[in-house]
């Protein structure tokens, strides 16, 4: 039988890279730190190593759909799937950039929520029963469902939201903000949020099918928020360490065998929250 294998994408720093360290020490199994730059990735699995902590790596540029697929077939064929699968890897622009707002919305969403798609089309296939998957969100994205119009928070809100929708709804606020029309239908003035808002409502989306179609394989899906960290990300400012910041995404990819819940939920400090 093949090893358990755990995947952490974008994990050659930062909150990543602190959830792959305790994966090494807790997940039973093989874990595989991933980044797109196989330099990074490479001096990251040697500092996890000089800590006498072993990662081994892959190459996944989530934003490269041949990178993502390259992935998925060497881990069906090496281990016959995923085990664990974080989909750790997000970009925030900083708020003192001055890139136009359609600009950012466009590089936000492509990495946050349209990349992180393709690796959840790509990789739920070869997610082995029992299986967890875990969407690294933000709180962010609770706060911005709150600020988008009624329709469009009971769209995110409700069970019978599909994927086709979703999709179609993201490509729509980031063409809104091309014409700066954004606000009249209902979007607010944050990229990140709205690609947060979005990768929840995936997340609730996902379950809902896996629950569905595969109803036999105990796999749970959930999206989670690690808390603000000091990372490159949010700055030296947050209260929280990347460790800390690992604790919730952690404990959701090892929900022990046979549990049934939390699925298709919003979880920060390993609660279930509000949507
Ligand atoms: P960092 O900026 O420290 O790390 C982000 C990681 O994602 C880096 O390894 C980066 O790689 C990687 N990445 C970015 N784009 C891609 C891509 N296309 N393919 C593969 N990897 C990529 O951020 P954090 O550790 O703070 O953030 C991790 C996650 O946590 C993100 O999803 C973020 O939105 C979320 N989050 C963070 C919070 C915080 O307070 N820090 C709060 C709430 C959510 P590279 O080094 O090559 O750029």
């Amino acid at each position: 039988m093949s090893s358990r294998v755990a995947v952490v994408t974008g994990s050659n720093k930062g909150i990543g890279l602190a959830i792959v360290r305790d994966l090494c020490k807790k997940f039973p199994g093989v874990v595989y730190l991933t980044a797109r730059d196989v330099g990074r990735g490479g001096e990251a699995v040697a500092s996890l190593s000089s800590e006498g902590v072993t990662a081994m790596f892959h190459q996944l540029d989530i934003n490269d759909l041949s990178s993502i697929t390259a992935a998925a077939a060497y881990f069906k064929d090496k281990y016959g799937g995923v085990d664990v699968l974080v989909n750790n890897a997000g970009i925030a622009f900083k708020v003192a950039d001055d890139a136009p707002f359609a600009v950012q919305a466009d590089v936000t969403l492509k990495t946050n929520f349209f990349a992180t798609r393709d690796m959840l089309t790509h990789f739920l296939p070869i997610i082995k029963a029992g299986g967890r998957v875990v969407n690294v969100s933000s709180f962010v994205g609770v706060r911005t469902l709150n600020m988008c119009s009624a329709a469009l928070q009971q769209r995110f809100r409700s069970d019978d939201i599909t994927e086709d929708e979703l999709v179609t709804l993201m490509q729509q606020f980031v063409d809104k903000t091309k014409t700066a029309e954004h606000k009249q239908a209902g979007w607010p003035e944050t990229a990140y949020g709205v690609s947060k808002t979005g990768l929840t409502t995936l997340s609730m989306i996902l379950a809902r099918r896996l629950s569905k179609e595969r109803p036999n394989d105990g796999i749970l899906l959930n999206a989670c928020c690690p808390g603000w960290v000091r990372t490159d990300m949010a700055g030296p400012k947050a209260p929280k360490s990347p460790e800390e910041g690992a604790v919730t995404p952690v404990y959701l990819s090892l929900l022990p065998a046979g549990a049934t819940d939390p699925h298709g939920k919003f979880v920060s400090d390993k609660e279930v929250q509000v949507w």
